[in-house]
């Protein structure tokens, strides 16, 4: 997160609707730099808006890496908060879950219906096979 990145100016349209995204299906989610990034959204604004006013207006997907755009509806303060923190020196997800389906065996289709039974959208061909790459590169 940067500093610029917090700014929060008021809004100068009181007209904008704000349609909220409806998430579906679960996350493998980094559950301390998530609950930083919503602890960090709490009295954002000059409206002593917080993160309950926040609402979810989209869902960005990198593989199972995920952001969610979130909005304010008092202040318009956007903030798109992921599941795992880009900057982390571990092992990425996306990298990991491939690593860890060479290590047991099987491939893109076994991982599918793994992924399938945990309620977790899949990782996309290209991404899959951009980490097998990464990986057997390494
Ligand atoms: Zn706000």
């Amino acid at each position: 997160m940067t500093s610029s990145s917090k700014t929060c100016t008021p809004s100068t349209s009181n007209t904008d609707i704000i349609i909220e995204h409806s998430l579906s299906g679960k996350s493998i989610v980094n559950t301390s730099h998530f609950v930083s990034c919503i602890q960090s959204l709490n009295n954002h604004g000059p409206f002593q808006c917080s993160f309950s006013n926040m609402k979810i207006i989209s869902e960005v997907k990198k593989g199972l890496s995920s952001g969610l755009k979130m909005k304010c509806e008092m202040c318009h303060f956007r903030k798109t908060v992921w599941t795992e923190d880009p900057g982390c020196k571990k092992i990425p997800v996306n990298t990991a879950v491939v690593s860890g389906r060479m290590k047991i065996g099987g491939g893109l289709a076994n991982l599918e219906e793994f992924l399938s039974t945990l309620d977790i959208s899949p990782l996309s061909s290209n991404t899959y096979q951009k980490e097998h790459h990464h990986i057997d590169t390494a």
